[in-house]
């Protein structure tokens, strides 16, 4: 019988660490965690946080409603319902989760098929658990993450909080609400060696920006004692090999979060054309699944941004 090794949900949680950086109160970050959508959500405080329940209410309310309208888990969901119209018409959807379909069917185009957002029963025949045939999990996250900042916009966290800070992050899916924040980007090849450094490199998010991380190294099935990832290539329904990790900088975490899984299937050389054709100035960095040989392949972007890389940098081209 094919066994199903997915990791414990606390290695999600290490997707992203942060650090205080430019903080005008130099105290370390107070965080707020709890498992959403088969993941680990977080946020993380600087400065005067006394509200720090009632946004995470604020947050934590977006996600459930978002959860059951984008589960693939669901038959119920609205996703689930939708799959089964076979239809690329949105008007059975809400108007609150339609961006995020508007966006991954945008991605699609944009990648010849690359991302593919009706993976789900190709998924399910691999072993993993979806009920749906279409599945956004490659970027309801992300766009849960960018409606919840909206909120809190909407609410005036912002405004209120002149020298405050605030992160959000739900399983590696993080953007700035207000403040600097240092990041880690996940070293891949920690997942399986203690001994190696926790984090690849260090980037320091801007306010208002978001960066994603898709990986190989956190869900996946076993079979025959070979480790099968949970990204596919959307044109050919087979699991994407010889990638570890990707990074992605963006306006908002569900462009960061799409196009991470986009370039995770692209690799970076049709990456770069990809990202040069659809969305040029954009920074990001592919990890190869070259444990032996440990390398990032960074857009010159992002080299830009990459601080304390554990690793020799190469520029994509
Ligand atoms: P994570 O869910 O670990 O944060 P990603 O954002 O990269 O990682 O999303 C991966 C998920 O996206 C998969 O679990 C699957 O549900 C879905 N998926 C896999 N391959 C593709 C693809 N080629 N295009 C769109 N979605 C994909
Ligand atoms: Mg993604």
């Amino acid at each position: 019988m094919e066994k199903k090794a997915y990791l414990p949900i606390a290695a999600a949680a290490l997707a992203a660490a942060v650090f205080a950086a430019g903080c005008t109160r130099a105290s370390a970050p107070r965080r707020l965690q709890w498992p959403v959508m088969g993941t680990i959500a977080a946020l993380s405080f600087r400065g005067e946080a006394e509200d720090r329940d009632e946004v995470r209410e604020v947050v934590a309310g977006v996600y459930d409603e978002l959860n059951e309208k984008l589960s693939a888990w669901d038959a119920d969901s609205e996703l689930s319902r939708f799959a089964l119209l076979h239809t690329n018409d949105l008007s059975s959807v809400s108007p609150r989760a339609r961006p995020c379909y508007e966006a991954a069917f945008r991605l699609a185009d944009e990648t010849g098929g690359a991302f593919n957002p009706r993976l789900g029963a190709t998924l399910r025949e691999l072993g993993f658990t979806r009920v749906s045939d279409v599945d956004l999990g490659a970027i309801a996250k992300g766009f849960a993450v960018d409606v919840a900042c909206d909120e809190l916009m909407r609410a005036g966290y912002a405004a209120r909080k002149p020298d405050g800070a605030l992160l959000v992050d739900l399983g590696g899916n993080l953007r700035s609400v207000c403040g600097q924040w240092r990041t880690g980007v996940r070293n891949p090849f920690a997942a399986v060696d203690d001994d190696l450094p926790a984090h690849a490199a260090v980037i320091v998010l801007a306010d208002g920006e978001a960066v994603a991380t898709s990986g190989n190294y956190e869900r996946f099935v076993e079979r025959d004692g070979h480790r099968i990832s949970h990204i596919l290539d959307g044109r050919t329904g087979e699991p994407v090999e010889g990638m570890a990790g990707v990074t992605v900088l963006a306006p908002t975490a569900m462009m960061a979060d799409g196009l991470s899984t986009a370039l995770f299937v692209l690799g970076p050389e049709a990456g770069m054309k990809f990202l040069s054709r659809h969305h040029p100035g954009t920074a990001a960095l592919w990890i190869p699944d070259t444990p032996s040989n440990p390398r990032i392949i960074a857009t010159p972007e992002m080299r830009a941004r990459l601080l304390n890389p554990e690793y020799p940098v190469e520029t994509a081209k």
